[in-house]
Protein backbone atom coordinates (compact mmCIF):
# COMPACT_ATOMS: atom_id res chain seq x y z
CA UNK A 1 0.00 0.00 0.00
CA UNK A 2 1.28 3.44 -0.81
CA UNK A 3 1.86 6.85 1.64
CA UNK A 4 -0.92 9.02 1.29
CA UNK A 5 1.35 11.63 0.29
CA UNK A 6 3.08 9.64 -2.42
CA UNK A 7 0.62 10.08 -5.30
CA UNK A 8 1.27 13.75 -5.37
CA UNK A 9 5.52 13.17 -5.59
CA UNK A 10 5.09 10.48 -8.17
CA UNK A 11 2.06 13.15 -10.06
CA UNK A 12 4.96 15.92 -9.55
CA UNK A 13 7.62 13.88 -11.30
CA UNK A 14 5.05 12.97 -14.18
CA UNK A 15 4.16 16.08 -14.85
CA UNK A 16 7.65 17.39 -14.95
CA UNK A 17 9.06 14.32 -17.00
CA UNK A 18 5.46 15.36 -19.52
CA UNK A 19 6.63 18.71 -20.51
CA UNK A 20 10.15 17.08 -21.78
CA UNK A 21 7.91 14.23 -23.48
CA UNK A 22 6.38 16.39 -25.45
CA UNK A 23 9.30 16.61 -27.99
CA UNK A 24 11.49 13.79 -26.61
CA UNK A 25 9.11 10.85 -27.31
CA UNK A 26 8.04 10.23 -30.63
CA UNK A 27 7.60 7.23 -33.06
CA UNK A 28 10.73 5.48 -32.16
CA UNK A 29 10.57 5.63 -28.20
CA UNK A 30 6.89 5.04 -28.50
CA UNK A 31 7.53 1.81 -30.24
CA UNK A 32 10.37 1.15 -28.03
CA UNK A 33 8.53 1.64 -24.86
CA UNK A 34 5.59 -0.97 -26.13
CA UNK A 35 8.32 -3.45 -27.27
CA UNK A 36 9.25 -3.25 -23.40
CA UNK A 37 5.76 -3.74 -22.22
CA UNK A 38 5.41 -6.53 -24.57
CA UNK A 39 8.69 -8.73 -23.73
CA UNK A 40 7.96 -7.44 -19.83
CA UNK A 41 4.61 -9.13 -20.21
CA UNK A 42 6.17 -12.50 -21.73
CA UNK A 43 8.69 -12.91 -18.79
CA UNK A 44 6.13 -12.03 -15.76
CA UNK A 45 3.06 -14.11 -17.79
CA UNK A 46 3.57 -16.96 -15.43
CA UNK A 47 4.03 -15.25 -12.37
CA UNK A 48 0.34 -12.77 -13.42
CA UNK A 49 -1.22 -16.16 -14.11
CA UNK A 50 -0.40 -17.50 -10.60
CA UNK A 51 -1.49 -14.19 -9.52
CA UNK A 52 -5.29 -14.26 -10.77
CA UNK A 53 -5.02 -18.19 -9.73
CA UNK A 54 -4.37 -17.16 -6.33
CA UNK A 55 -6.74 -14.04 -6.19
CA UNK A 56 -10.04 -15.93 -7.29
CA UNK A 57 -8.73 -19.55 -9.34
CA UNK A 58 -9.06 -17.97 -12.91
CA UNK A 59 -8.11 -21.10 -14.93
CA UNK A 60 -4.33 -20.18 -16.39
CA UNK A 61 -5.95 -20.86 -20.25
CA UNK A 62 -9.09 -18.69 -19.47
CA UNK A 63 -6.56 -16.07 -18.42
CA UNK A 64 -4.31 -16.18 -20.76
CA UNK A 65 -6.79 -16.58 -23.74
CA UNK A 66 -8.71 -13.06 -22.28
CA UNK A 67 -6.05 -11.16 -20.47
CA UNK A 68 -3.13 -11.52 -21.66
CA UNK A 69 -3.46 -12.70 -25.31
CA UNK A 70 -5.57 -9.36 -25.57
CA UNK A 71 -3.10 -6.78 -24.08
CA UNK A 72 -0.61 -8.21 -26.75
CA UNK A 73 -2.95 -8.11 -29.18
CA UNK A 74 -3.13 -4.26 -28.74
CA UNK A 75 0.55 -4.60 -28.63
CA UNK A 76 1.14 -5.36 -31.85
CA UNK A 77 -1.74 -3.28 -33.42
CA UNK A 78 -0.47 -0.09 -31.89
CA UNK A 79 2.98 -0.62 -32.62
CA UNK A 80 2.25 -1.79 -36.13
CA UNK A 81 -0.07 1.22 -36.97
CA UNK A 82 1.29 3.99 -34.64
CA UNK A 83 2.98 5.67 -37.44
CA UNK A 84 -0.30 6.66 -39.07
CA UNK A 85 -1.91 7.53 -35.90
CA UNK A 86 0.59 10.06 -35.30
CA UNK A 87 0.38 11.18 -38.77
CA UNK A 88 -1.33 14.78 -38.70
CA UNK A 89 -4.09 15.00 -41.03
CA UNK A 90 -4.33 17.23 -43.74
CA UNK A 91 -7.85 18.76 -44.03
CA UNK A 92 -9.31 20.22 -46.79
CA UNK A 93 -10.50 23.99 -46.62
CA UNK A 94 -14.04 25.78 -47.24
CA UNK A 95 -14.86 28.56 -49.51
CA UNK A 96 -14.04 31.46 -46.62
CA UNK A 97 -10.20 29.47 -45.85
CA UNK A 98 -8.87 29.26 -49.09
CA UNK A 99 -5.72 29.88 -48.92
CA UNK A 100 -5.00 28.30 -45.38
CA UNK A 101 -3.51 24.91 -44.92
CA UNK A 102 -4.58 23.27 -42.13
CA UNK A 103 -4.07 19.83 -39.92
CA UNK A 104 -4.77 18.00 -37.39
CA UNK A 105 -1.72 16.76 -35.21
CA UNK A 106 -2.11 14.34 -32.02
CA UNK A 107 -0.37 15.43 -29.20
CA UNK A 108 -0.04 13.44 -26.06
CA UNK A 109 -2.76 14.94 -23.33
CA UNK A 110 0.46 14.53 -20.58
CA UNK A 111 -0.17 12.71 -17.23
CA UNK A 112 -2.99 10.23 -17.22
CA UNK A 113 -4.69 8.56 -14.58
CA UNK A 114 -5.76 5.01 -14.99
CA UNK A 115 -7.65 3.80 -12.55
CA UNK A 116 -9.13 -0.36 -13.32
CA UNK A 117 -11.15 -3.20 -11.99
CA UNK A 118 -10.19 -6.28 -10.55
CA UNK A 119 -12.42 -8.81 -13.00
CA UNK A 120 -10.33 -8.53 -15.77
CA UNK A 121 -7.10 -7.53 -13.55
CA UNK A 122 -4.64 -8.08 -16.38
CA UNK A 123 -5.97 -6.55 -18.98
CA UNK A 124 -8.31 -3.88 -17.88
CA UNK A 125 -5.11 -1.87 -16.48
CA UNK A 126 -2.57 -2.61 -19.46
CA UNK A 127 -5.32 -2.69 -22.39
CA UNK A 128 -5.45 1.41 -21.25
CA UNK A 129 -1.85 2.19 -20.44
CA UNK A 130 -1.09 0.55 -23.86
CA UNK A 131 -3.18 4.02 -25.47
CA UNK A 132 -1.52 5.56 -23.50
CA UNK A 133 1.92 5.01 -24.20
CA UNK A 134 0.86 4.81 -27.58
CA UNK A 135 -0.39 8.39 -27.65
CA UNK A 136 2.50 9.70 -25.76
CA UNK A 137 1.80 10.31 -22.44
CA UNK A 138 2.62 8.70 -18.92
CA UNK A 139 0.66 6.61 -16.65
CA UNK A 140 0.13 6.12 -12.89
CA UNK A 141 -2.10 3.02 -12.41
CA UNK A 142 -4.59 2.14 -10.03
CA UNK A 143 -5.30 -1.39 -9.69
CA UNK A 144 -7.90 -2.89 -7.83
CA UNK A 145 -7.13 -3.65 -4.14
CA UNK A 146 -9.74 -6.87 -4.66
CA UNK A 147 -7.10 -8.65 -6.72
CA UNK A 148 -4.11 -7.82 -4.52
CA UNK A 149 -1.49 -10.59 -5.82
CA UNK A 150 -2.30 -9.66 -9.86
CA UNK A 151 -1.76 -6.18 -8.32
CA UNK A 152 1.52 -6.55 -6.83
CA UNK A 153 2.48 -9.36 -9.71
CA UNK A 154 1.61 -6.22 -12.13
CA UNK A 155 3.75 -3.61 -10.45
CA UNK A 156 6.46 -5.55 -10.36
CA UNK A 157 5.99 -6.70 -14.19
CA UNK A 158 5.45 -2.73 -15.06
CA UNK A 159 8.92 -1.82 -12.79
CA UNK A 160 10.61 -4.38 -14.72
CA UNK A 161 9.91 -2.99 -18.07
CA UNK A 162 9.70 0.99 -17.98
CA UNK A 163 11.38 3.77 -15.74
CA UNK A 164 9.03 4.69 -12.99
CA UNK A 165 8.34 8.24 -14.50
CA UNK A 166 6.59 7.26 -17.45
CA UNK A 167 4.38 4.34 -15.83
CA UNK A 168 3.97 4.19 -11.74
CA UNK A 169 1.57 1.53 -10.07
CA UNK A 170 -0.08 3.25 -6.91
CA UNK A 171 -1.29 0.04 -5.11
CA UNK A 172 -4.32 0.34 -2.57
CA UNK A 173 -8.35 1.19 -2.75
CA UNK A 174 -10.50 3.86 -2.61
CA UNK A 175 -8.40 6.14 -0.29
CA UNK A 176 -5.56 5.66 -2.59
CA UNK A 177 -8.05 6.07 -5.62
CA UNK A 178 -9.51 9.39 -3.71
CA UNK A 179 -6.15 10.99 -3.36
CA UNK A 180 -4.86 10.63 -6.91
CA UNK A 181 -8.24 12.42 -7.94
CA UNK A 182 -7.14 15.10 -6.26
CA UNK A 183 -4.40 15.77 -8.72
CA UNK A 184 -4.69 17.78 -11.68
CA UNK A 185 -4.11 15.01 -14.39
CA UNK A 186 -4.99 15.77 -17.99
CA UNK A 187 -6.96 12.42 -18.83
CA UNK A 188 -8.01 10.04 -16.66
CA UNK A 189 -9.35 6.67 -17.71
CA UNK A 190 -11.88 4.84 -15.35
CA UNK A 191 -13.15 1.38 -15.62
CA UNK A 192 -15.45 -0.12 -13.20
CA UNK A 193 -18.57 0.70 -12.04
CA UNK A 194 -21.57 3.24 -12.44
CA UNK A 195 -21.23 4.41 -8.79
CA UNK A 196 -17.97 5.44 -8.68
CA UNK A 197 -18.30 6.72 -12.02
CA UNK A 198 -19.82 8.97 -11.07
CA UNK A 199 -17.81 10.01 -7.65
CA UNK A 200 -14.59 9.85 -10.62
CA UNK A 201 -16.24 12.59 -12.52
CA UNK A 202 -17.54 14.69 -10.20
CA UNK A 203 -13.70 15.02 -8.51
CA UNK A 204 -12.14 15.25 -12.36
CA UNK A 205 -14.88 17.85 -12.64
CA UNK A 206 -12.74 19.94 -10.21
CA UNK A 207 -9.80 20.65 -12.33
CA UNK A 208 -11.78 20.00 -15.61
CA UNK A 209 -9.93 17.15 -16.22
CA UNK A 210 -10.87 15.11 -19.29
CA UNK A 211 -12.64 11.39 -18.66
CA UNK A 212 -13.28 8.14 -20.25
CA UNK A 213 -15.53 6.19 -18.25
CA UNK A 214 -15.88 2.72 -18.83
CA UNK A 215 -18.98 1.51 -16.83
CA UNK A 216 -21.38 -1.21 -16.07
CA UNK A 217 -25.24 -2.12 -15.99
CA UNK A 218 -27.03 -5.05 -17.36
CA UNK A 219 -26.85 -5.93 -20.97
CA UNK A 220 -29.46 -7.64 -22.33
CA UNK A 221 -29.89 -10.81 -24.64
CA UNK A 222 -32.52 -11.05 -27.14
CA UNK A 223 -33.86 -13.99 -28.87
CA UNK A 224 -35.87 -13.91 -31.99
CA UNK A 225 -38.71 -15.73 -33.05
CA UNK A 226 -37.00 -19.11 -34.84
CA UNK A 227 -33.08 -18.26 -33.98
CA UNK A 228 -30.96 -21.09 -33.43
CA UNK A 229 -31.48 -22.12 -30.27
CA UNK A 230 -28.36 -24.49 -29.28
CA UNK A 231 -25.71 -21.83 -31.66
CA UNK A 232 -27.75 -18.94 -29.17
CA UNK A 233 -27.08 -21.54 -26.28
CA UNK A 234 -23.59 -21.72 -26.40
CA UNK A 235 -22.76 -18.33 -26.91
CA UNK A 236 -24.84 -17.05 -24.00
CA UNK A 237 -23.83 -20.04 -21.57
CA UNK A 238 -19.89 -19.25 -22.30
CA UNK A 239 -20.44 -15.10 -22.42
CA UNK A 240 -22.77 -15.42 -19.01
CA UNK A 241 -20.22 -17.93 -17.15
CA UNK A 242 -17.36 -17.53 -18.61
CA UNK A 243 -14.77 -15.43 -15.68
CA UNK A 244 -17.82 -16.83 -13.43
CA UNK A 245 -20.23 -14.33 -14.84
CA UNK A 246 -17.71 -11.65 -13.62
CA UNK A 247 -17.53 -9.59 -17.03
CA UNK A 248 -18.77 -6.33 -17.54
CA UNK A 249 -20.15 -7.18 -21.11
CA UNK A 250 -21.65 -10.68 -20.14
CA UNK A 251 -25.13 -11.02 -21.32
CA UNK A 252 -26.85 -10.40 -17.82
CA UNK A 253 -30.21 -11.68 -18.64
CA UNK A 254 -31.95 -13.35 -21.99
CA UNK A 255 -35.66 -12.61 -22.99
CA UNK A 256 -37.09 -15.18 -25.60
CA UNK A 257 -39.82 -15.59 -27.16
CA UNK A 258 -42.92 -17.15 -24.98
CA UNK A 259 -42.86 -21.02 -25.63
CA UNK A 260 -39.43 -21.07 -26.30
CA UNK A 261 -38.19 -21.08 -22.69
CA UNK A 262 -38.24 -24.96 -22.37
CA UNK A 263 -36.07 -25.48 -25.68
CA UNK A 264 -33.71 -22.75 -24.61
CA UNK A 265 -33.61 -23.72 -21.06
CA UNK A 266 -32.96 -27.05 -22.20
CA UNK A 267 -29.87 -25.78 -24.96
CA UNK A 268 -28.28 -23.84 -21.59
CA UNK A 269 -28.30 -26.88 -19.48
CA UNK A 270 -26.29 -29.24 -22.39
CA UNK A 271 -24.18 -26.36 -22.27
CA UNK A 272 -23.16 -25.96 -19.36
CA UNK A 273 -22.99 -29.62 -18.78
CA UNK A 274 -20.04 -29.45 -22.02
CA UNK A 275 -18.22 -26.15 -20.65
CA UNK A 276 -17.76 -27.31 -16.67
CA UNK A 277 -18.95 -31.23 -16.35
CA UNK A 278 -21.42 -32.51 -14.11
CA UNK A 279 -20.17 -30.57 -11.01
CA UNK A 280 -18.85 -27.35 -11.96
CA UNK A 281 -17.40 -27.12 -8.66
CA UNK A 282 -14.83 -29.65 -9.30
CA UNK A 283 -14.23 -28.45 -12.41
CA UNK A 284 -10.62 -26.72 -12.67
CA UNK A 285 -11.87 -24.24 -15.57
CA UNK A 286 -14.77 -23.11 -13.61
CA UNK A 287 -13.52 -19.59 -10.98
CA UNK A 288 -14.60 -18.20 -7.44
CA UNK A 289 -16.05 -15.49 -7.16
CA UNK A 290 -13.69 -12.71 -6.16
CA UNK A 291 -14.70 -12.30 -2.44
CA UNK A 292 -16.76 -13.08 0.42
CA UNK A 293 -19.09 -9.41 -0.51
CA UNK A 294 -19.62 -10.01 -3.87
CA UNK A 295 -20.53 -13.71 -2.59
CA UNK A 296 -23.02 -12.42 -0.52
CA UNK A 297 -24.45 -10.49 -2.64
CA UNK A 298 -24.98 -12.45 -5.22
CA UNK A 299 -26.47 -15.62 -2.92
CA UNK A 300 -28.65 -11.97 -1.60
CA UNK A 301 -29.99 -11.63 -5.30
CA UNK A 302 -30.65 -15.38 -5.25
CA UNK A 303 -32.71 -15.69 -2.24
CA UNK A 304 -34.47 -12.39 -2.41
CA UNK A 305 -35.74 -13.44 -6.39
CA UNK A 306 -36.89 -16.81 -4.87
CA UNK A 307 -38.49 -15.15 -1.65
CA UNK A 308 -40.48 -13.60 -4.39
CA UNK A 309 -41.43 -16.25 -6.58
CA UNK A 310 -38.68 -16.89 -9.42
CA UNK A 311 -37.35 -20.50 -10.21
CA UNK A 312 -34.32 -21.95 -10.00
CA UNK A 313 -34.28 -23.69 -13.04
CA UNK A 314 -30.61 -25.14 -12.99
CA UNK A 315 -27.60 -25.06 -10.69
CA UNK A 316 -28.21 -23.20 -7.07
CA UNK A 317 -25.12 -24.22 -5.07
CA UNK A 318 -23.24 -22.48 -3.47
CA UNK A 319 -20.06 -22.74 -0.58
CA UNK A 320 -19.91 -19.44 1.18
CA UNK A 321 -16.40 -20.48 2.49
CA UNK A 322 -14.99 -21.32 -0.74
CA UNK A 323 -16.91 -17.83 -2.67
CA UNK A 324 -18.32 -20.72 -4.95
CA UNK A 325 -21.65 -20.28 -6.64
CA UNK A 326 -22.21 -22.97 -9.79
CA UNK A 327 -23.46 -21.55 -12.88
CA UNK A 328 -27.64 -20.73 -12.20
CA UNK A 329 -30.21 -20.01 -14.37
CA UNK A 330 -33.81 -18.56 -12.79
CA UNK A 331 -36.99 -17.98 -14.61
CA UNK A 332 -40.21 -16.30 -13.34
CA UNK A 333 -38.42 -13.30 -12.03
CA UNK A 334 -40.20 -10.26 -11.95
CA UNK A 335 -39.50 -6.41 -12.25
CA UNK A 336 -39.85 -5.91 -8.63
CA UNK A 337 -37.31 -7.67 -7.63
CA UNK A 338 -33.84 -6.85 -6.99
CA UNK A 339 -32.08 -9.10 -9.89
CA UNK A 340 -34.02 -7.29 -12.27
CA UNK A 341 -32.73 -3.93 -11.34
CA UNK A 342 -29.12 -4.22 -10.50
CA UNK A 343 -26.28 -5.51 -12.78
CA UNK A 344 -25.87 -9.16 -11.70
CA UNK A 345 -21.77 -9.34 -12.65
CA UNK A 346 -21.87 -13.13 -11.31
CA UNK A 347 -23.13 -16.38 -12.35
CA UNK A 348 -26.67 -16.08 -12.26
CA UNK A 349 -28.79 -16.15 -15.35
CA UNK A 350 -32.55 -15.08 -15.55
CA UNK A 351 -34.73 -16.24 -18.85
CA UNK A 352 -37.43 -13.95 -19.56
CA UNK A 353 -40.55 -14.72 -21.60
CA UNK A 354 -41.51 -12.30 -24.04
CA UNK A 355 -45.05 -12.46 -25.96
CA UNK A 356 -44.44 -9.14 -28.68
CA UNK A 357 -40.85 -7.96 -29.90
CA UNK A 358 -42.41 -4.31 -29.21
CA UNK A 359 -42.85 -4.76 -25.72
CA UNK A 360 -39.53 -6.77 -25.41
CA UNK A 361 -37.88 -3.76 -27.29
CA UNK A 362 -39.69 -1.34 -24.99
CA UNK A 363 -38.31 -2.93 -21.76
CA UNK A 364 -34.68 -2.74 -23.02
CA UNK A 365 -35.59 0.97 -24.40
CA UNK A 366 -36.64 2.03 -20.62
CA UNK A 367 -33.63 1.03 -18.78
CA UNK A 368 -30.37 3.22 -18.49
CA UNK A 369 -28.53 2.36 -21.74
CA UNK A 370 -27.02 -1.10 -21.65
CA UNK A 371 -23.20 -1.51 -22.20
CA UNK A 372 -23.69 -4.18 -24.48
CA UNK A 373 -26.35 -5.47 -26.54
CA UNK A 374 -26.77 -9.33 -27.64
CA UNK A 375 -29.20 -10.15 -30.75
CA UNK A 376 -29.86 -13.61 -31.76
CA UNK A 377 -31.52 -14.28 -34.66
CA UNK A 378 -31.91 -15.95 -38.05
CA UNK A 379 -34.39 -12.68 -39.90
CA UNK A 380 -32.66 -10.12 -41.16
CA UNK A 381 -35.51 -7.99 -40.33
CA UNK A 382 -35.22 -8.74 -36.65
CA UNK A 383 -31.89 -8.00 -36.39
CA UNK A 384 -32.00 -4.72 -38.12
CA UNK A 385 -35.24 -3.53 -36.07
CA UNK A 386 -33.62 -4.24 -32.71
CA UNK A 387 -30.53 -2.57 -34.09
CA UNK A 388 -32.68 0.67 -35.20
CA UNK A 389 -35.10 0.64 -32.15
CA UNK A 390 -32.12 -0.07 -29.37
CA UNK A 391 -29.33 2.10 -28.36
CA UNK A 392 -26.56 0.39 -26.81
CA UNK A 393 -22.17 0.85 -26.62
CA UNK A 394 -21.95 -2.04 -28.51
CA UNK A 395 -24.45 -4.67 -30.44
CA UNK A 396 -23.39 -8.14 -30.82
CA UNK A 397 -25.18 -10.33 -33.32
CA UNK A 398 -25.07 -13.91 -33.14
CA UNK A 399 -22.57 -13.94 -30.09
CA UNK A 400 -21.56 -12.42 -27.13
CA UNK A 401 -18.29 -10.71 -25.70
CA UNK A 402 -16.39 -11.06 -28.71
CA UNK A 403 -16.49 -7.04 -29.89
CA UNK A 404 -14.86 -6.29 -26.86
CA UNK A 405 -11.44 -7.66 -28.16
CA UNK A 406 -11.76 -6.11 -31.83
CA UNK A 407 -8.53 -4.29 -32.58
CA UNK A 408 -10.68 -2.24 -35.10
CA UNK A 409 -13.51 -1.70 -33.16
CA UNK A 410 -13.77 1.15 -30.54
CA UNK A 411 -15.08 0.14 -27.27
CA UNK A 412 -16.96 1.81 -24.56
CA UNK A 413 -20.59 2.64 -23.03
CA UNK A 414 -23.15 5.27 -23.68
CA UNK A 415 -25.15 6.83 -20.84
CA UNK A 416 -24.80 5.21 -17.86
CA UNK A 417 -22.71 2.35 -18.91
CA UNK A 418 -19.87 4.92 -20.04
CA UNK A 419 -18.95 7.79 -21.47
CA UNK A 420 -15.59 7.64 -24.54
CA UNK A 421 -14.28 4.62 -25.74
CA UNK A 422 -10.82 2.85 -26.14
CA UNK A 423 -8.89 0.04 -27.95
CA UNK A 424 -6.87 0.30 -30.81
CA UNK A 425 -7.23 3.87 -32.78
CA UNK A 426 -10.20 4.98 -30.81
CA UNK A 427 -7.77 4.41 -27.34
CA UNK A 428 -4.77 6.94 -28.79
CA UNK A 429 -7.20 9.57 -29.96
CA UNK A 430 -8.61 9.33 -25.91
CA UNK A 431 -5.05 9.69 -24.90
CA UNK A 432 -4.55 12.46 -27.54
CA UNK A 433 -5.63 16.02 -27.68
CA UNK A 434 -6.23 16.07 -31.48
CA UNK A 435 -4.85 19.40 -32.03
CA UNK A 436 -6.07 21.87 -35.16
CA UNK A 437 -3.15 23.44 -36.43
CA UNK A 438 -4.29 26.24 -39.36
CA UNK A 439 -1.33 28.12 -41.18
CA UNK A 440 -2.07 31.26 -43.56
CA UNK A 441 -0.23 30.97 -46.88
CA UNK A 442 -2.30 33.14 -48.60
CA UNK A 443 -5.49 33.74 -46.88
CA UNK A 444 -8.18 36.60 -48.75
CA UNK A 445 -9.77 37.07 -45.40
CA UNK A 446 -8.48 40.20 -44.69
CA UNK A 447 -10.74 41.38 -47.34
CA UNK A 448 -13.33 41.67 -45.30
CA UNK A 449 -11.93 43.29 -42.53
CA UNK A 450 -13.16 46.66 -41.49
CA UNK A 451 -13.87 49.33 -42.17
CA UNK A 452 -16.88 47.36 -43.45
CA UNK A 453 -17.42 49.72 -46.65
CA UNK A 454 -19.37 48.78 -50.10
CA UNK A 455 -16.41 46.38 -51.04
CA UNK A 456 -16.80 44.43 -47.86
CA UNK A 457 -20.58 44.38 -48.14
CA UNK A 458 -20.65 43.43 -51.66
CA UNK A 459 -18.13 40.89 -50.56
CA UNK A 460 -20.34 39.68 -48.03
CA UNK A 461 -23.57 39.32 -50.44
CA UNK A 462 -22.03 37.05 -52.95
CA UNK A 463 -20.80 34.66 -49.83
CA UNK A 464 -24.04 34.46 -49.06
CA UNK A 465 -25.05 33.74 -52.35
CA UNK A 466 -22.46 30.73 -52.71
CA UNK A 467 -22.92 29.13 -49.68
CA UNK A 468 -26.60 29.09 -49.43
P1 LIG B 1 -15.47 -0.48 -8.61
O1 LIG B 1 -16.11 0.71 -9.21
O2 LIG B 1 -15.87 -0.92 -7.26
O3 LIG B 1 -13.87 -0.27 -8.55
C1 LIG B 1 -13.11 0.09 -9.68
C2 LIG B 1 -11.87 0.83 -9.23
O4 LIG B 1 -12.26 2.05 -8.60
C3 LIG B 1 -11.00 0.09 -8.23
O5 LIG B 1 -9.64 0.27 -8.58
C4 LIG B 1 -11.33 0.77 -6.92
O6 LIG B 1 -10.27 0.76 -6.00
C5 LIG B 1 -11.60 2.19 -7.36
N1 LIG B 1 -12.45 2.93 -6.43
C6 LIG B 1 -13.28 2.46 -5.48
N2 LIG B 1 -13.87 3.47 -4.82
C7 LIG B 1 -13.39 4.62 -5.35
C8 LIG B 1 -13.63 5.99 -5.11
N3 LIG B 1 -14.46 6.40 -4.14
N4 LIG B 1 -13.00 6.88 -5.89
C9 LIG B 1 -12.18 6.48 -6.86
N5 LIG B 1 -11.91 5.19 -7.14
C10 LIG B 1 -12.51 4.27 -6.40
O7 LIG B 1 -15.67 -1.64 -9.67
P2 LIG B 1 -15.21 -3.16 -9.60
O8 LIG B 1 -16.02 -3.88 -8.57
O9 LIG B 1 -13.73 -3.26 -9.50
O10 LIG B 1 -15.62 -3.66 -11.06
C11 LIG B 1 -16.92 -4.08 -11.37
C12 LIG B 1 -17.70 -3.05 -12.14
O11 LIG B 1 -16.92 -2.57 -13.23
C13 LIG B 1 -18.95 -3.62 -12.78
O12 LIG B 1 -19.98 -2.68 -12.69
C14 LIG B 1 -18.54 -3.83 -14.22
O13 LIG B 1 -19.62 -3.88 -15.13
C15 LIG B 1 -17.65 -2.68 -14.44
N6 LIG B 1 -16.72 -2.93 -15.53
C16 LIG B 1 -16.83 -2.21 -16.69
C17 LIG B 1 -15.98 -2.48 -17.75
C18 LIG B 1 -16.04 -1.75 -19.05
O14 LIG B 1 -15.13 -1.90 -19.86
N7 LIG B 1 -17.07 -0.94 -19.32
C19 LIG B 1 -15.02 -3.47 -17.60
C20 LIG B 1 -14.95 -4.16 -16.41
C21 LIG B 1 -15.79 -3.88 -15.37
Amino acid sequence: MMDQTEPRAIFERHAKAAVARRTGFGLRERRAALTALLAALDRHRAKLLAAMKADYAKNETEATLWEILPVQTEIAHARRHLRAWMRPRLKLPSLTMLGTSARLRPEPKGVALIIAPWNFPVLLALGPVVSALAAGNSVILKPSELTPATSAALKAMLADALPEDLVAVAEGGPEVAEALLDLPFDHIFFTGSTAVGRIVMERAARHLTPVTLELGGKSPVIIGPGADLARAARWIAWGRFANTGQTCVAPDHVIVPRGQEAALLAALKAELGRLYGPDPALSPDYGRIVNARHFGRLAGLIDDAVAQGATIAHGGAREGDRNYIAPTIVTGTTPAMRISDEEIFGPILPVIAYDDPAEAISQINARPKPLALYVFARARAFIRRVRAETTSGSLGVNLTIVQFIHPNLPFGGIGASGLGAGHGRAGFETFSHMKPVLTNRLSTLPLVFPPYNGRVRALTRLLLRFLR
